[in-house]
């Protein structure tokens, strides 16, 4: 029988095979998908882990390179697209 913190879904269950038998490991769930402020799409491209393992993953993967990383795609375009025609997009008459 598990602990009685263990006993609720708030850890996930990871089988782990040892030399022996298959035992039960209780983690830490992953933090939930980064999403685009604007229009609430998942981000793709950006890495969401716990803030010790995020250490060792590179920069590159953690997040997208290019200008406005934390919004997605298509709402940077036209982010960039209002900011060179100074004007709001959808909102012209
Ligand atoms: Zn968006």
């Amino acid at each position: 029988m598990p602990s009685p913190k263990h006993r609720s879904r708030r850890m996930r269950r990871v089988f782990v095979r040892t030399a022996s038998r298959i035992k039960l490991h209780y983690r830490k769930r992953k933090p939930a998908k980064q999403k685009c402020p604007e229009c609430g799409k998942v981000l793709r491209g950006a890495t969401r882990l716990r803030a010790t393992k995020l250490k060792t993953v590179s920069k590159t993967k953690k997040i997208p390179s290019r200008k406005f990383p934390n919004i997605c795609s298509q709402c940077s375009r036209k982010k960039i697209i209002e900011m060179a025609r100074g004007i709001k997009l959808g909102e012209q008459e």
